[in-house]
């Protein structure tokens, strides 16, 4: 597909340091460190320095009708950026400058390259009094790659997804050409993308199969003196949930509301799989944890918080969880939670996840669990209620063994299993979906809505180079 006179091109584009057909090196831009979908294979890596740079990379890829595959780190959890049909990965990491940092109207302006660590480290040093949102995911991941695809950030309670956290965007379509939206358009100005025709949409959702952002303004928050982090414990998620909900909704200025169930728990504690009960009800182990992260301005503020919090919760005969220090446990989040994947021998893992109404969580977990357990797995569930509890996303994780794919096929039938049940409850829809949730999609929705997503599909990338197979059109 890429032979030595696309080499060539390439090299002359970036220099010859940072394009690389060796195996040893496009081995680690298609390995797919924990999926339960088959991985494609990377013809060669480019690492571009700049936004004119990538448009000449991706009018070269559309000269010669070759895949283009935007990637940051690759472990989005999604496999989204695995190049299943080829072509050129392009590694956008030499694309991390934070270009500025607006404190009046608190938005950072990055390259579409940047890292957590990037942008934490910058901010930790040159605006202390300011933070951003961020995933649990570790520090070398994108963070407009986790805005791109609808990331839970630990301040989702009060901002929603990544989504939301964008106020504009810089994108070199799939036909090579650059477009700003968002007041940045008209100005220098990053505030937001009102009062304008709202074009964030045309990139966010479509992992990578519209165009490559070269620069996005993500919204800052102020970081507040006062916090707390709690870990209430119940029963069941039947016990737990309505609780939690009710919490959610009493515009408390909570900033991240987690619940998990005794089997995620366990695992982000860096549990050992072997001595954790499948079914923990049997061993009337708590099935329902739920991680509430408050900060407030003065301490009269955090203690009036405070007290609301523990007063519903205790109503709802939840308890504080005893001997786990919330702290210590979302400290060490993003090194911890690959303890989850350890959990299982061989190290796989991989989860099935979708937003839904907060009135389903029960229901979803319930049906989730009992198809786990009918095929003796834990399930580890996971949900986030977002935006002061306007919605949330729910997940269940099943782990495998990589090195034995009769497991891995057993873990992926469980999780599509989860899905065909969960697919019952209306308004639940999978996010990163992989190529089969995404038929069942363009077969559910009017003919018209999925026409009109093929239209942009085509207008935007007229030769379908972007990231294919991937996202809500089908990949040839
Ligand atoms: C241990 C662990 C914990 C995690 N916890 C969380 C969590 O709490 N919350 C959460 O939301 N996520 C979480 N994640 C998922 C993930 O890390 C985030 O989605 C992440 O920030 C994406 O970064 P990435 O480098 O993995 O992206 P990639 O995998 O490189 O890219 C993700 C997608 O975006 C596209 N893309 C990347 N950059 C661009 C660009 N500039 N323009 C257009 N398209 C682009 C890619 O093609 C791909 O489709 C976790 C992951 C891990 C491994």
């Amino acid at each position: 597909m890429i032979n030595n006179e696309i080499i060539t091109e390439l090299e002359r584009i970036v220099g010859e340091d940072y394009i690389s057909n060796e195996p040893e090196i496009t081995f680690l831009y298609h390995y797919d460190f924990i999926t339960a979908e088959p991985e494609g294979i990377c013809d060669a890596v480019i690492m571009p320095n700049s936004a004119e740079e990538v448009q000449e990379i991706v009018k070269l890829a559309n000269k010669f009708r070759i895949p283009i595959v935007p990637w940051v780190s690759g472990i989005n959890f999604g496999a989204t950026a695995n190049p299943v049909k080829g072509g050129i990965v392009v590694d956008l990491r030499r694309l991390n400058r934070i270009i500025e940092v607006n404190s009046d109207d608190m938005y950072a302006v990055i390259e579409g390259g940047t890292t957590w660590a990037d942008l934490q480290g910058y901010l930790q040093k040159n605006h202390p009094d300011l933070r951003a949102g961020i995933t649990w995911s570790p520090p070398g991941t994108g963070v407009v790659a986790s805005c791109l695809c609808y990331g839970m950030f630990d301040l989702g309670m009060l901002g929603g997804t990544g989504a939301e956290f964008i106020n504009g965007l810089e994108v070199v379509l799939g036909s090579g050409e650059l477009v700003k939206v968002g007041s940045c358009c008209l100005s220098d100005c990053w505030y937001g993308r009102q009062p304008l025709p709202d074009l964030a949409g045309l990139f966010i959702g479509w992992e990578g199969s519209t165009g490559i952002v070269t620069k996005a303004a993500v919204k800052l928050w102020p970081k507040l003196p006062f916090r707390k982090d709690y870990i209430f414990l119940g029963p069941t998620m039947d016990v737990g949930i309505p609780v939690i909900l009710k919490l959610s909704k009493l515009g408390l200025g909570i900033c991240d509301i987690v619940i998990q169930n005794y089997g995620w728990l366990q695992s982000s504690l860096g549990g050992n799989e072997k001595k954790v009960p499948i079914d923990p009800r049997e061993k009337k182990l708590p099935d329902f944890a739920a991680i509430i992260t408050t900060q407030a301005y003065t301490e009269k503020q955090h203690e009036a918080q405070c007290e609301a919090i523990e007063m519903v919760c205790k109503e709802g005969k939840l308890v504080e969880a005893p001997g786990v220090n919330p702290e210590e446990l979302l400290g060490t989040m993003p090194i911890q939670l690959w303890g989850c994947w350890n959990f299982s021998r061989g190290g796989g893992g991989e989860w099935i996840g979708s937003y839904c109404s907060t009135r389903d969580i029960t229901t979803y977990y319930n049906l989730a669990r009992k198809v786990a357990l009918n095929h003796g797995h834990t399930p580890q569930f996971y949900s986030r209620l977002l935006f002061g509890g306007h919605y949330c996303v729910a997940r269940t994780n099943i782990n495998f063994n990589k090195n034995d794919p009769k497991d891995i096929e057993s873990a992926r039938n469980i999780l599509k299993e989860i899905h065909e049940q969960v697919q019952s409850l209306d308004g639940v829809v999978m996010y990163k979906a992989p190529e089969w949730a995404h038929q069942v999609y363009r077969d559910k929705t009017l003919p018209s809505t999925s026409e009109l997503i093929l239209k942009i599909k085509r207008m935007l990338d007229p030769n379908n180079i972007m990231n294919p197979g991937h996202g809500w059109v089908k990949g040839d």
